[in-house]
């Protein structure tokens, strides 16, 4: 495996970034995940639009014109024959002397970008059975909308539903209502076939895939409520699932160990998943 890290392509094996680089120090970045299909990125544009955002919340420069990431990104993607998979690229506030404050202005940001192959069959096996959430009380900072690689709230989280049995934790705001998994946007599919899923305003990352849904919805003439619902909503609903560039629309068929539904994933899901890349952007 290759690795992009800072102008160069090198072994995976030997891709370090230095002790002082404020990722390491301060979690002091951000990163974006994108999806690889038969070698072409999937909603391209879209993720590096959020990247321009996140970076512009963080007060960083983009770390190289579009154009050129978008070159890296596919050479990293080509070098590691990567036709289904993953893009991962991380930007950080570079290398400097432990310090809080920001490092001296011309600081070079740190730049990684890996790529790697994961077998689609893997997830459309889990899809037909689907999985199992456990819900977590929310207990991170109000800006989860920008997509920082400090994420030790939602690796505990994630870490607690693994050791659960289950594969995704729900953060749960102070008045019941869910806001968002681990590494996924949830959603629901109420009684009278609605999708109900939280505004993305606040309090939770606009997920790519979630805003790709929202067109999926729309075409497959599936109403959507943008608006809070509570576990015990979700406990009642007809459906549930998490969306994520990596699970796409993946079934939740069991929430706190209680049974979802019928207990197998439903057909609102399923149709969500089967359309999804006929909406998504595929790029060059
Ligand atoms: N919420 C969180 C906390 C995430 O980490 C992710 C995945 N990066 C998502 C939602 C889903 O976002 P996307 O659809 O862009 O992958």
């Amino acid at each position: 495996r290759i690795a992009y890290v800072n102008g160069q392509y090198v072994p995976h094996g030997q891709a370090y970034v230095h002790i002082e680089d404020r990722g390491y120090q301060f979690a002091d970045g951000v990163y974006e995940v994108c999806e690889v299909r038969a070698g072409r990125m999937i909603d391209e544009r879209r993720h590096m639009e959020r990247l321009e955002r996140s970076l512009r919340e963080m007060r960083m420069a983009m770390p190289m014109p579009l154009k050129a990431l978008g070159i890296v990104l596919r050479e990293t993607i080509r070098r590691n024959r990567v036709r289904d998979g993953f893009v991962y690229l991380q930007v950080t506030r570079g290398v400097a002397p432990r310090d809080h404050y920001f490092p001296a202005p011309g600081t070079p940001p740190s730049i990684v970008v890996t790529a790697r192959h994961v077998d689609p069959a893997k997830g459309d096996a889990l899809a037909l059975q689907g999985m199992a959430v456990i819900t977590v009380p929310e207990n991170r900072w109000e800006r989860v909308d920008i997509k920082t690689v400090g994420l030790l709230p939602n690796v505990l989280a994630k870490q607690a539903a693994k050791e659960a049995g289950a594969r995704e934790a729900w953060f749960v705001d102070a008045e019941g209502r869910v806001t968002e998994g681990g590494s996924t946007n949830a959603w629901i599919v109420t009684r009278d076939g609605k999708l109900v899923t939280r505004p993305a305003e606040s309090g939770i990352l606009r997920g790519i895939t979630r805003t790709v849904m929202m067109d999926v919805a729309e075409k497959l003439q599936i109403r959507v409520e943008e608006r809070p619902f509570t576990v015990v909503e979700a406990l009642a609903a007809r459906e549930a699932f998490v969306t994520s560039a990596t699970n796409f629309a993946m079934p939740v068929v069991r929430i706190d160990g209680q049974v979802i539904g019928d207990g197998i994933p439903g057909p609102v899901t399923r149709a969500l998943r089967e359309n999804f890349h006929h909406h998504a952007e595929i790029a060059d």
